[in-house]
């Protein structure tokens, strides 16, 4: 649906969930699957190549994989995220430590927030994420109408 400035995109009942976590992040990412794995079943999962396979291995979930982070996942995630193929993402970076593919976290993280995705840095908030009423139903996010941005950004430079 347009509106003026934004574009709303709906998030349907079933989740297009993505699902990755840094190496110090994996076990308790994999856990917390498992223990939701009632929940998850419900809904479409993918996430980077290691992570995906591990959750896959532990909760029999089908778990659709990208490549490993830090040759690319990421950035194949943010592509989905961009051609409105993932919508609700469970990402555990690790604070403690230093990433190779700072870069591509970063750009991930960022292209969330511009298509106003559900994301989850924490347990903590995933569990709230996975409780939440809007689970069961759908949302529509709100996404910047960039055309018209475009336009009113030329139209201010002629
Ligand atoms: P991995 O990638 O699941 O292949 O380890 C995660 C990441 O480091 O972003």
């Amino acid at each position: 649906m347009l509106q003026d400035n934004y574009i709303t995109f709906e998030i349907g009942k079933t989740k297009h969930i993505a699902l990755v976590a840094h190496d110090g992040k994996k076990k308790e990412l994999v856990e917390w699957c498992d223990m939701n794995k009632e929940i998850l079943k419900s809904h479409f999962l993918c996430g980077t190549g290691t992570t995906a396979r591990l959750i896959a291995e532990k909760t029999g979930l089908p778990v659709k994989a990208y490549n490993s982070g830090p040759l690319g996942g990421d950035q194949q995630i943010g592509a989905k995220i961009v051609e409105g193929q993932i919508d609700f993402m469970i990402f555990l970076w690790d604070p403690l430590e230093a990433q190779p593919h700072d870069p591509d976290v970063k750009a991930l993280l960022r292209i969330a927030v511009v298509y106003d995705i559900p994301i989850a840095n924490n347990l903590a908030t995933a569990d709230f994420m996975l409780h939440s009423e809007y689970m069961n139903a759908s949302y529509n996010r709100k996404v910047e109408n960039f055309n018209k941005t475009v336009e009113d950004r030329v139209k201010s430079m002629k």
